[in-house]
């Protein structure tokens, strides 16, 4: 087993530095606890506007080409930020925020097979001041990192429908319909 420790500075350089991606238990849980509509928060991202592998699963067919869902963006940092540099939706923020900034790889049960850290967030002039640390016993950032695990695959799962249904107009609004949100 492995134990993470984070100290977090609220520095708020993670949450500008890239584009959060989001599954459809991220965006469920927000509108729920924020009471927008996932209309209002994501946006569907074309390869040239964010910065990711063209071979991860959650890429979908939309109208204009390949797009993935990401949370939208408000002066350069997410939508959730607020002036005063909190995350309006923390209790409900995505699994990937509650991850950052270790990267976590498992296998298809669950067992960790990587564990290190991801490049280092750095804003304009922000930059991660988290002290990590791995350690080895077992955390909460796991049992984050699982959940994202499994949520990710029922989503590229349903990604992988929707790309299946060519008769389905593309459209942000029957893409999210379609994911039940
Ligand atoms: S959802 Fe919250 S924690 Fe995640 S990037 Fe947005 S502001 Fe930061
Ligand atoms: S960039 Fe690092 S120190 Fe700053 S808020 Fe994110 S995790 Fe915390």
């Amino acid at each position: 087993m492995h134990d993470i420790r984070f100290k977090c500075g609220k520095c708020a350089a993670c949450c500008c530095c890239a584009i959060p991606v989001v599954t459809h238990k991220d965006v469920s849980r927000l509108a729920k606890a924020t009471g927008m509509a996932p209309v209002s928060f994501v946006k569907m991202y074309s390869p040239r506007e964010i910065s990711l592998d063209l071979d991860h699963e959650g890429w979908v067919k939309m109208s204009g080409g390949e797009h993935i869902m990401g949370l939208k963006q408000k002066r350069d940092c997410c939508v959730f930020l607020s002036g005063d540099d909190r995350c309006i939706a923390y209790k409900a923020r995505p699994l990937t925020c509650r991850t950052y900034p270790f990267d976590i790889e498992l296998d298809r049960r669950g067992r960790i097979i990587a564990l290190g850290l991801q490049q280092k967030a750095s804003y304009k002039d922000k930059s991660c001041v988290a002290a990590p640390r791995i350690t080895h016993n077992n955390n909460r950032v796991i049992e984050y990192a699982k959940k994202e695990d499994r949520e990710d695959r029922s989503y590229w799962e349903k990604c992988a429908q929707w790309n299946k249904s060519p008769r389905q107009k593309h459209t942000l609004k029957n893409f999210l319909t379609f994911m039940g949100l």
